[in-house]
C-alpha cells in the first residue's frame, strides 16, 4: 500500500492562468525585459514596501551585482553565514574577495549575531546575513554592527518572500535585499531574482550593470556589464503567482503547523517563530538527533514513497572551500556542521495533503525509533 505513495519535495505551483500570461507574452513578439518586467517591479516593490526594485536572471545575479555595485573586489573581505546554499560564498568569490565564515546559531540557523564583531577587520566591507528556509535574521544587531563599523548590508532573501522582521519586509531592511525564483522558493519563474534597493543611486547602477553597462538616460556604455535581465514571459508568471501569494503563505503555515504538532515530542530540532522574527516558510527542516544516519533516513523515506533532501551547506566544509582555506567546521562553524549533516527538509508545497503530513510524520518517526 504505502510503497504507491508518491509525495515529492516540492512541487512548483503553476495554473492555467500562470500559462495563458505566458502565452500572452510570447504571442505579443516583447519577450526581453518590456512592460511586464516593469510592472513586476512596481508590484514587489508595493508587497514588500521598498523604494526600488531591480529583477535579474536570478537569485545568484542578484547577489553578485550587489558586490560589483559596491565596488567590493580583492582585498575585501565579507562576512557570511557558514550555513548557506553554496552561492552566498560564490558570489564574493567571484569578485575576488575573501569570503568570512560565522556560525549560525541552531535554533534559527541563521548567522550568530554575537559572533559577527570579533571577526570585523579593516578588511572588512560587507555582511551577507541570510534569511535561511525563510526566517529573518536578527536585523536590528547586524545593521548597528554595520553602522559601528561602517559596512554594507545585503540580505539574501533567496528564500525569503513574505518573510518579516518585526512587521517589515526582509530585504528592505538594508542596502540590498536578493530574492530568488528558482522552483523550490515560494514563486518561481524557473529562473529569476530581484534586488530590493531604498537608495537610487544604487538601484541605477543596478540597472546599467544588468544591462551591458549601457546608462538608458544617457544613451552611452558607462562600464562593463553583465546580462543579467530578465524575460517579460518570467515577469508575467510572477505577476500571476503573486495575485494569490498571500493565500499561498496561509496555507503553507497550516502545513507546518500540522508537522509541528506531529513532531513536536520528538527528538527533532525544528525553528520555533520568536516574538517579531515571522516565518515565510519556503522549507520545513528538521535536525534529526546526532545518532541517526541522515542519509539513510532520506533513503528509508523514499522508500515509502516520500522525498526529502539535506536543508543547506555548511559551506567551508564543501571540496572548494576546504581546499582553498582549510577551515576545520567540527571547531569553527560545529552548528552550521551539524545542520549540514543531520539536516533535513521535509516535503511542502501547495497540494499537499494533511493526511499526506500525517503519513510523513508516521513514517519518520517509526525510522527514528528504530534507528536509536
Ligand atoms: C536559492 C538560493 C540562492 C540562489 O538563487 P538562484 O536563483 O538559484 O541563483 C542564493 N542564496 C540562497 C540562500 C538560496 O536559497
Amino acid at each position: 500500500m504505502s510503497k504507491s505513495k508518491n509525495i515529492p519535495l516540492a512541487i512548483p505551483d503553476i495554473n492555467d492562468e500562470d500559462i495563458s500570461a505566458v502565452t500572452t507574452v510570447l504571442k505579443s513578439g516583447m519577450l526581453v525585459q518590456g512592460k511586464k518586467v516593469n510592472q513586476l517591479e512596481e508590484e514587489l516593490n508595493l508587497l514588500a514596501g521598498s523604494k526600488h526594485c531591480v529583477t535579474a536572471s536570478n537569485g545568484t545575479a542578484t547577489l553578485h551585482m550587489a558586490l560589483k555595485c559596491l565596488d567590493i573586489g580583492p582585498g575585501d573581505e565579507v562576512i557570511v553565514p557558514a550555513l548557506s546554499y553554496v552561492a552566498t560564498a560564490n558570489v564574493v568569490e567571484l569578485v575576488g574577495a575573501k569570503p568570512v565564515f560565522i556560525d549560525v546559531a541552531i535554533n534559527a540557523l541563521n548567522i550568530n549575531v554575537s559572533l559577527i564583531e570579533q571577526h570585523i577587520t579593516a578588511k572588512t566591507k560587507a555582511i551577507i546575513p541570510v534569511h535561511e528556509f525563510g526566517y529573518p535574521a536578527d536585523m536590528d544587531e547586524i545593521n548597528r554592527l554595520a553602522k559601528k563599523h561602517n559596512l554594507f548590508v545585503i540580505e539574501d532573501a533567496a528564500c525569503a518572500l513574505g518573510t518579516k522582521y518585526k512587521g517589515q519586509h526582509v530585504g528592505t531592511l538594508s542596502d540590498f535585499g536578493s530574492f530568488s525564483f528558482h522552483p523550490r522558493k515560494s514563486i518561481t519563474s524557473g529562473e529569476g531574482g530581484c534586488l530590493l534597493v531604498q537608495e537610487k543611486r544604487f538601484a541605477d547602477k543596478l540597472r546599467i550593470l544588468r544591462n551591458h553597462g549601457i546608462d538608458a538616460e544617457k544613451n552611452a556604455f558607462v562600464d562593463a556589464g553583465f546580462n543579467y535581465r530578465m524575460t517579460d514571459f518570467q515577469a508575467a508568471i510572477l505577476i500571476s503567482q503573486l495575485k494569490r501569494f498571500d493565500k499561498t503563505l496561509a496555507l503553507k503555515r497550516t502545513l507546518v503547523d500540522r508537522y509541528k504538532a506531529q513532531l513536536e515530542d520528538q527528538d527533532i530540532l525544528f525553528t520555533k517563530e520568536e516574538e517579531g522574527f515571522e516565518h515565510a516558510w519556503q522549507t520545513f527542516h528538521i535536525i534529526l538527533p546526532d545518532y541517526i544516519d541522515r542519509d539513510k533516513v532520506i533513503t528509508l523515506l523514499r522508500e515509502e514513497g516520500i522525498g526529502s533532501n539535506y536543508g543547506a551547506q555548511c559551506i567551508p566544509a564543501l571540496d572548494f572551500y576546504l581546499g582553498k582555506y582549510q577551515l576545520d567546521s567540527k571547531l569553527l562553524y560545529p552548528n552550521a556542521l551539524r545542520a549540514y549533516q543531520k539536516g533535513l527538509a521535509l516535503p511542502l508545497y501547495l497540494g499537499l495533503k494533511e493526511e499526506e503530513i500525517d503519513f510523513i510524520s508516521k513514517t519518520l518517526i517509526n525510522i527514528l525509533a528504530n534507528e536509536k
